[in-house]
């Protein structure tokens, strides 16, 4: 099965970069493209304003339970310029034709322009290869990153495709009452919030989807969406009591947390650079004396990247080492928040650099947790 993903102009390409690895992280029977270079924009299509008189409006009347916490920064009567799903499902079909892409993969857009039913996903009736998924206004309903629903409602719309006929079947079928199955009815959006944090599919609907889809590929969709799971309660600070993981780096200079479902820590090139040098210093490194590492630095960067020539290199290595730039500061800035989003604040402390200003910096994992493929 093939699923290709889109995303229209103003959604971020880091966020979409972020979604794909979530979904590609997971090897298996589904396979997702991405097409960064093809543009989806809606300059040219009708839009009206929708409008919400009261944050309940919005929520659609359900209110928010106490442990989620809200970004309070909408303020209501709100009016948006909203689009209508054929409006979506338009943009599917142009990218399928202009493609060849068989009537029997998908075409998902992810957007950022809110729609008249105020939907998070949906399938198109007509064609239920092609359907849309909104980016936006998950900072109202989930304190992670948007990300983490976002690649799940790939997943959510790929089963619903192999469980209900049509639109009609959905509505009428789905669990009105949430349980945490996949297939709740969502159209209290707060009830999104449930469906993550199980990540699960209920036996009835699994049966619904026996035969119309294959067992390798339903086994994929599941697992990814347990990996999500996880994935997000690390994000979430959830898992804060969990004991440490230790810390992977590959023969790639990937960084894994093998403990923690595997996640990735994502860092670039002069990132890894500096944090692999203070990993040789448990005792800890002053900022100020970091050009002492100068040359050490060179020989780990030159071993990371792939990028550039050596004179340009050096350039690099020599302004994160300058005492008087910001460099150093916003890589470890960085590699914080990399942290921070992966595994939540307090798991995060125990592996990003930190120190007081004008005191050492240093890693605090013990390095027994440390595991070098290479370096
Ligand atoms: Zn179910």
């Amino acid at each position: 099965m093939k699923v290709h993903l889109l995303k229209s102009a103003e959604v971020d390409t880091t966020l979409f970069t972020k979604v794909v690895d979530f979904l590609q992280s997971i090897p298996g029977a589904i396979q997702f493209y991405y097409d960064l270079n093809w543009v989806v924009n809606f300059e040219e299509d009708e839009y009206f304003f929708k409008r919400f008189e009261t944050k309940e409006d919005f929520e659609n009347q359900i209110l928010m339970s106490d442990h989620v916490k809200i970004c309070e920064s909408r303020i209501f009567p709100m009016e948006r310029e909203t689009t209508k799903w054929e409006n979506l499902f338009k943009k599917c079909e142009t990218y399928r034709k202009k493609n060849n892409i068989a009537n029997d993969e998908f075409v998902l857009l992810l957007t950022d322009k809110p729609n008249k039913q105020n939907w998070f996903a949906a399938l198109d009736e007509k064609m239920p290869y092609n359907g849309f998924i909104h980016t936006d206004d998950w900072d109202y309903y989930i304190k992670s990153s948007p990300a983490f629903p976002i690649a799940y409602e790939v997943i959510a719309l790929v089963l619903q495709k192999h469980m209900f006929e049509g639109l009609y079947d959905l509505r009428t079928k789905v669990h009105e009452t949430p349980i945490g199955c996949i297939n709740d009815l969502c159209l209290h959006k707060k009830d999104i919030i449930l469906k993550l944090r199980t990540g699960d599919v209920c036996e009835d609907c699994l049966e619904r989807a026996e035969g119309k889809i294959s067992m390798p590929e339903l086994h994929h969709a599941l697992h990814i969406m347990s990996s999500l799971r996880e994935k997000m309660l690390f994000a979430q600070n959830l898992k804060k009591f969990s004991p440490l993981s230790k810390l992977l780096i590959d023969h790639k200079h990937k960084f894994f947390l093998p403990d923690f479902g595997n996640i990735e820590i994502k860092l670039r090139p002069l990132e890894k650079a500096l944090y692999l040098l203070f990993l040789r210093y448990p005792e800890g490194i002053y900022h100020s004396s970091l050009s002492d590492h100068r040359i050490e630095l060179y020989e780990i960067y030159s071993s990371i990247s792939t990028m550039g020539d050596l004179t340009e290199m050096r350039v690099r290595i020599d302004d994160m080492v300058n005492a008087l730039s910001d460099s150093a500061s916003q890589k470890m800035s960085r590699i914080k928040r990399v942290f921070e989003e992966s595994i939540g604040e307090e798991l995060a402390k125990h592996y990003y650099i930190k120190g007081e200003s004008g005191q050492q910096k240093k890693i605090d994992l013990n390095r027994e947790l440390v595991v070098l493929s290479v370096v």
